[in-house]
């Protein structure tokens, strides 16, 4: 992967960038996202954030090397402190980490938050607290993807804030809009994670002494739904 050639991963992000934004790409790593879309001349200008040395210099490297300087600012900062005001930022895409990662940068950076943003979300598990927090926030899910690569699962939420906005237990856990679509892709996911679901209720059960109840009463509760979604 390079700022030529995406990953399907963040090519399906790159695919949900509203044409003409100004990016912000927070965790760049190597600012391949935003060097891709600016050369592809899908986005007018971009901030890439980094929190680490070491991803920071390389996307410098990155946007150096595609002469693309006075179109994107690299910029060492802990999450959304990488964007100014003057930014005009009208996307938003943290990708590639945790979901409880992206929940807490969300949370710590909501006072640069214009509130007109889309976010452009492709969290690596975790989806159930992101979503959670979104609901909480007011944003309203306007797309979901699913999609498979080199064996694992990445699913890509896409959200804008909208005003109260309310979904079940189940909604956040599967995503509301996968949870229609009902897609073989989703279906498959959710087959392979209940099988998961009983081999961990099956070793819990075999450490009853040390693991705490709700711990075990969770992870049924789960696998009960899911066993449901797919009946
Ligand atoms: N976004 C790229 C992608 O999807 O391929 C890179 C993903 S990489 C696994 C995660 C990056 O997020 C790392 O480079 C890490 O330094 C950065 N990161 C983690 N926490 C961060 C934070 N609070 N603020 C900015 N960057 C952060």
């Amino acid at each position: 992967m390079n700022e030529h050639t995406l990953s399907l991963r963040l090519e399906r992000v790159a695919a949900n960038v509203p044409a003409g934004a100004r990016l912000a790409d927070i965790g760049s790593d190597h600012g391949y996202l935003p060097v891709a879309l600016m050369r592809r001349g899908l986005i007018t200008a971009a901030v890439a954030g980094e929190v680490a040395a070491t991803p920071f210099h390389a996307a410098r490297r990155t946007v150096r090397d595609n002469a693309l300087e006075q179109q994107i600012s690299v910029r060492l900062a802990d999450g959304l402190a990488a964007i100014e005001p003057g930014d005009g930022i009208t996307a938003i895409s943290l990708c590639g980490m945790g979901g409880e990662t992206i929940r807490d940068i969300l949370e710590a950076g909501r006072a640069h938050l214009g509130g007109g943003e889309r976010l452009i979300l492709q969290p690596n598990g975790g989806e159930q607290p992101l979503r959670q927090w979104l609901m909480d926030n007011g944003y309203r899910i306007l797309t979901e993807e699913l999609l498979r690569e080199n064996r694992f699962y990445y699913e890509i939420i896409v959200a804008e804030r909208s005003g109260p906005v309310i979904y079940t237990d189940e909604e956040l856990y599967f995503g509301p809009l996968q949870m229609q679509a009902r897609s073989p892709q989703f279906l498959a996911k959710w087959q392979r994670m209940l099988r998961q679901k009983h081999k961990t209720l099956a070793s819990l059960e075999q450490a009853l002494q040390s693991v705490p109840e709700d711990k075990v009463q969770e992870v049924a509760r789960q696998a009960r739904w899911i066993t449901q979604l797919l009946a």
